[in-house]
């Protein structure tokens, strides 16, 4: 049976406490802030979670997969530095929370996830169909990208990537921007690639998280 799931005032006001954490922990973009105020998460975890899910913490929504922590969503968005309009690929679409993130922003959202399971849960019943027209799923992996829906402004992956995929650069419009974790299981370092006009590339380093990895080939 599908429960229909309610943003009522106490979830609304939880979320704002939690814009309050997020930005007192450094993120300033205002268009970030104001899409985690926006986006209910607990439509994207099991009702178990419908208390906690505005802690700023990683939860499992199955197949061992996580909800990233609002913090490292806020986080990512604003080195992405998403503009309306923009297309943007996104790598592990997991819950869907991070694409609706993007949607909420006005971005023209791509998402690839490598699990049958999580794709099928989101291609099917995604919770937020009638608000946000702007995602579209796919089931794939994200090592190849979408050479069908290239080039795109943005690109961001939601897993640890151990190293750069030269396909998804490849995927990138000029001047435009991947921002992905990179490193070993238990800690990565968060970059933001900029492919410049001239196709070299500008590489910037931030700060350190810790993701489930990003792994070849689909389930
Ligand atoms: N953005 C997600 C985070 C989910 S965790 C959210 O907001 O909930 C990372 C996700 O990346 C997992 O669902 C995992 O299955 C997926 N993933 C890992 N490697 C992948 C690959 N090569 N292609 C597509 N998805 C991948």
């Amino acid at each position: 049976m599908r429960i229909e799931k309610i943003d009522t005032f106490k979830h609304k006001g939880l979320r704002q406490k939690l814009v309050d954490i997020i930005k007192e922990k450094g993120i300033k973009n205002i268009d970030v802030l104001n899409a985690i105020n926006e986006v209910p998460r607990h439509f994207f975890l099991d009702l178990a979670f419908d208390k906690i899910a505005y802690e700023d913490r990683a939860f499992p929504i199955g197949e061992g997969q996580t909800i990233s922590q609002p913090y490292t969503v806020a986080y990512q968005t604003e080195l992405l530095n998403v503009q309306p309009r923009e297309k943007v690929l996104e790598i592990g679409t997991g819950s869907a929370y991070q694409a609706t993130i993007l949607a909420a922003m006005g971005a023209r959202v791509f998402t690839i996830e490598r699990h049958k399971n999580l794709y099928d849960k989101n291609q099917l019943d995604y919770p937020l169909k009638s608000k946000y027209k702007n995602i579209k799923f796919f089931y794939g992996d994200g090592f190849k990208g979408l050479p069908t829906f290239m080039p795109f402004d943005k690109i961001i992956i939601t897993a640890a990537a151990p190293f750069t995929p030269d396909e998804l650069i490849k995927q990138l419009k000029p001047k435009g921007v991947i921002v992905l974790p990179i490193g070993e299981q238990d800690e990565q370092t968060m970059i933001r690639i900029t492919k410049n006009e001239d196709e070299t590339l500008t590489e910037e380093r931030f700060d350190k998280f810790t993701f489930v990895p990003m792994l070849k080939g689909q389930v």
